[in-house]
């Protein structure tokens, strides 16, 4: 039997696990002995079996006790852009190679506190910067559909994690699409909920303004039942965390879509979109018109203003951000230097890779005296009127849909290092991550190569229940959240 308990997502297993019909320490074993199997994936960059089997036992020792708490035992991975105790954390970064944090994110201390057994941690884009998880400085990670092509970034690791069925279920962050994209790109669902919803400590910083956690699985159901347990004010370590109190997001599963608005954005669907993603988008939009939903036409005019907005922000962010790892307080330190100044530069020029070198002095440029007016300032007053266009835009429809990115995933080197290429593909993503929406992607189809397609749906601030909703619906009437790739 335990040969399948790859196969259950996270409720199934969780109701297996409560039934004692198996054991988390089984559990544990199993996807332990999968992971090795797999590891040319390159997913994991950090596993500790004993302290997972710790974890587990811990766990078994709870449901034995009659603990209900609904996560207990059910195994999951996270991105190493979380710092953790128990494991090594290095944001896919050379600078924090090695790196022990004393201290657990705070969503992975709600995770564990859950009682979820963590597996390990995940490959990434160093610092959560790319889209095609090829600048982690250890290695990029495989698509398990196709080995060739990437699965997609920042959060490549969690995304091929979840599709080779390596864990039930992951975290991953999304500044600008990483959530959705590396989830649309490997066939499974992930959400980002609204900034604020869960808590950014411990998480390692990028762009603060727009950093923010979510779960990755394969189904909207399962994603629900991660986000309860992940979202939740952090007053006295957040200060951006939102005065919400937690929210059972399983609850909102329920009901029809009848009457249920979803706006389509046309520039959505402008040039650029490959005709593969755009006749699996459409025949979505047309299962969601057969589930009760109406469909309507919307502009979001600045759509494309959004890709050079965000790649001024988030770099000027970054740039600030990533000034602490300057070879003092922890990471990498340079072994040879002539003085302080030296050992600076020595030690950065050393620890970073160069796509971080490159939002460095972008973001340093940006904000230099004389630039700040031209191009930060700007990008702020711009990033306002994109959050107004969705506001106008909600004036109209309940939730807004449209393709996650304008292709399926590409082959791994198929950018030839070309940052440009990779910027542009983030655009359909960028704009929500501007306003702070939650959006979503779920998959809804195939397209060129037998790659997956995934479906974004962006909702209102707080509408993490109906995003969750719309999602589950379409997937209890189709199966694509079930399909998987050979070998897996
Ligand atoms: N691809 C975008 C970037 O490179 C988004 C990354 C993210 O969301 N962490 O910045």
């Amino acid at each position: 039997m335990s040969a399948d308990l790859h196969d259950l997502g996270v409720a199934e297993l969780a109701r297996k696990l409560r039934a004692k019909e198996v054991s988390a320490t089984e559990t544990a074993q199993h996807f332990v002995a999968r992971s090795r199997e797999h590891a040319t994936l390159g997913a994991f960059l950090a596993t500790n079996e004993e302290v997972t089997f710790a974890q587990a036992r811990a766990a078994d020792a709870r449901i034995a006790a009659g603990d209900a708490a609904p996560l207990l035992g059910v195994p999951v991975a996270h991105k190493d852009i979380f710092v953790t105790r128990d494991f090594p954390s290095t944001a896919g970064s050379r600078m924090l190679e090695g790196y022990r944090s004393p201290f657990d994110a705070t969503v992975v201390r709600k995770l564990a506190e859950a009682g979820m057994v963590t597996l390990g941690k995940l490959n990434c884009d160093e610092f959560a910067m790319g889209s095609s998880n090829e600048n982690s400085a250890f290695g990029p990670v495989r698509n398990p559909w196709d080995p060739a092509r990437v699965p997609g970034g920042s959060s490549g690791g969690s995304a091929a994690a979840v599709a080779a069925r390596l864990a039930p279920a992951v975290t991953g962050t999304d500044t600008g699409g990483s959530i959705r994209q590396p989830a649309s790109f490997c066939g499974i669902t992930g959400i980002k909920p609204t900034y604020g919803r869960a808590s950014r400590y411990g998480m390692v910083a990028f762009a603060s303004s727009l950093d923010q956690a979510g779960p990755m699985a394969r189904s909207a159901e399962d994603c629900a039942w991660l986000l309860s347990a992940m979202c939740g004010p952090d007053p006295d370590r957040d200060s951006t965390s939102l005065d919400l109190p937690a929210e059972d997001f399983t609850r909102a599963l329920g009901g029809s879509l009848e009457g249920l608005r979803i706006g389509v954005p046309k520039e959505f669907f402008a040039e650029g979109v490959t005709a593969d993603v755009r006749a699996a988008i459409d025949s979505a939009l047309a299962q969601y018109e057969q589930l009760g939903a109406k469909r309507v036409e919307i502009s979001l005019p600045r759509t494309e203003l959004a890709i050079p907005v965000y790649y001024v922000i988030a770099p000027a962010e970054a740039s600030s951000n990533l000034s602490r790892f300057d070879g003092v307080k922890f990471g990498h330190r340079a072994a040879k230097y002539a003085d302080l100044l030296d050992m600076y530069k020595k030690t950065r020029a050393e620890g970073f890779g160069d796509e971080v070198k490159r939002r460095i002095m972008i973001g340093t440029y940006v904000l230099s005296h004389g630039y700040y007016d031209a191009y930060y300032l700007q990008a702020q007053k711009i990033r306002r009127l994109i959050a107004d266009d969705f506001q106008a835009a909600f004036r109209q429809c309940d939730l807004i849909a449209g393709p996650v990115a304008p292709s399926v995933a590409w082959k791994l080197g198929g950018h030839g290092g070309d940052p440009l290429a990779d910027y542009l593909a983030d655009i359909f993503t960028l704009p929500g991550s501007l306003a702070g929406l939650p959006g979503m992607s779920l998959p809804v189809g195939f397209g060129e190569g037998g790659m997956p397609v995934g479906l974004q749906l962006i909702g209102n601030y707080f509408q993490e229940g109906r995003l969750l909703h719309a999602a589950h619906r379409f997937q209890q009437a189709t199966d694509f959240h079930l399909r998987r790739p050979g070998g897996f």
